[in-house]
């Protein structure tokens, strides 16, 4: 294993967040290696660590004053051994191989845990929509899909949202996909409800993460009941994570985004919290207008000097990172547990940097990994695959309770793999164990291919 990762560090040097996704995975699945012999004589580890495939090209696009840009898009394809590639797209200047290629390779084991019949992927592109018009989003959109559709298909690769890239880009990602292909399919997830959408996927990422804090918390005689919590981020994950901590009778007493953050001691109630749906998905605003609109609310302006965030200093009992990867590290992780905070429950995708899990796992403090945490949103992708396959549409209760159950299962699953190998509690080792045995088997079953 130390063998794998020397060998993924020589050939991608600079690809420091797969090496952190990859190493990750690596230091909990020791035990299932030594235990199944027929993975290492397989080779499993060294082709999972392989892309299948990566597709990189480049996005020609005009905008508004008739000035043209390019920008590079990508797909990876890691890993269909138990189904169709799924994973989003993210839009956002930060992209790079070594983000897409992490992504993918979470999304793999996120989408194993999930139940459903899922391979991993991910894409996107290093194209940031911030102040651009709605008219140069259409035209980026539709520049992606003009390479990306030769690429993909209903049984194929069926990409989604992520950072960047919600409903509104899926509306002209499939208007595009469907011009070129003259096809009408559920090539995308996440779509609008009159077209092949489902109920609840706007919903599912935040939600999902909710019921699994939940599951957490019940495993041990409590509930979210007057749990006092700093959630991170404003966006799709972020917003309907804190409308289901309130539906379940939390307080959210903080939201940020890349300018600052917000904290708000009276909490952060459904009215407010539909303030900042407006602001956020309609007039695409900044965070630092909650403080306007509620003034007795603090706005506290980012400081990427500081080396941490003081988000993650304010008195609270549970905190969900929803923002980003790398986003809470070892300073952050001790002034969570400075501040009082007993559980931690990834909202994003690898917001913990490697020391700040170590030090959660040393404290003792809760720790719900986001390969199991957050898989709710593409559990609900698959669930919306199903009903485009059976041309209908389930009612809101139907999606949320599949929702509901898949998390709980995820939960009861990531604790049994984890007491399998004596790791009693142990949410990380059990969701790598049991996201990666199930894809291993199915290597094994289909051969060297
Ligand atoms: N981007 C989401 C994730 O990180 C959803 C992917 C999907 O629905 O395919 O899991």
């Amino acid at each position: 294993m130390d063998e794998v990762l020397a060998t993924i560090l020589r050939r991608d040097p600079e690809q420091r967040e797969f090496h952190q996704a990859v190493g990750e995975l690596l230091a909990t699945i020791r035990p299932v290696l030594d235990r199944h012999p027929e993975y290492r004589r397989h080779a499993v580890v060294e082709r999972l660590v392989e892309p299948e495939r990566m597709i990189m090209f480049r996005v020609p696009w005009m905008d508004d004053q008739g000035a043209i840009h390019v920008n590079r898009g990508y797909r990876v394809e890691m890993n269909s051994a138990i189904g169709p590639y799924k994973g989003g797209l993210r839009f956002h200047p930060s992209v790079n191989l070594s983000i897409i290629k992490f992504l993918a390779f979470e999304q793999v084991f996120k989408n194993s845990l999930t139940t459903l019949a899922m391979g991993g992927a991910k894409g996107g592109a290093d194209f940031d929509p911030k102040g651009r018009s709605d008219a140069e989003i259409m035209r980026f959109c539709q520049a992606f899909m003009a390479e990306l559709f030769r690429h993909i298909g209903e049984d194929t690769d069926v990409p989604a949202g992520d950072i960047g890239v919600g409903a509104r880009e899926i509306g002209y990602l499939f208007g595009m996909y469907k011009k070129l292909q003259n096809k009408f399919t559920g090539v995308l997830t996440g779509k609008g409800l009159a077209w092949g959408g489902s109920l609840i996927r706007p919903e599912a990422t935040g939600y999902g993460v909710v019921y699994f804090t939940a599951a957490m918390l019940a495993h041990r005689g409590e509930t979210l009941a007057g749990k006092r919590c700093l959630v991170s981020g404003s966006g799709n994950v972020a917003q309907f994570v804190a409308e289901k901590i309130v539906q379940m009778g939390g307080t959210v007493l903080s939201l940020s985004d890349s300018s600052g953050h917000i904290y708000d001691e009276e909490g952060i109630d459904a009215s407010k919290l539909e303030f900042i749906k407006t602001l956020k998905n309609i007039h695409r605003g900044r965070i630092g207008e909650y403080s306007e609109r509620y003034p007795h609310a603090l706005y506290v302006a980012a400081n990427p000097t500081l080396g941490w965030n003081p988000l993650w200093r304010y008195p609270a009992d549970c905190a969900l990172p929803a923002a980003t990867q790398n986003e809470l590290n070892l300073a952050d992780a001790q002034h969570l547990a400075a501040a009082g905070v007993r559980l931690v429950c990834e909202g994003a995708n690898m917001p913990s940097t490697p020391e700040a899990i170590a030090f959660f796992r040393d404290q003792g403090i809760l720790f719900g990994p986001a390969k199991a945490a957050n898989a709710g949103g593409v559990a609900v992708s698959g669930l919306e695959m199903a009903q485009d396959a059976m041309r209908i549409s389930w009612s809101r209760e139907e999606v949320e309770g599949r929702l509901r159950a898949i998390m709980h299962t995820i939960h009861r699953t990531c604790l049994e793999a984890a007491a399998a190998y004596g790791l009693e509690g142990d949410y990380l080792a059990g969701a790598n164990i049991a996201g990666f045995v199930k894809v291993a088997d199915a290597m094994l079953d289909q051969g060297l291919v």
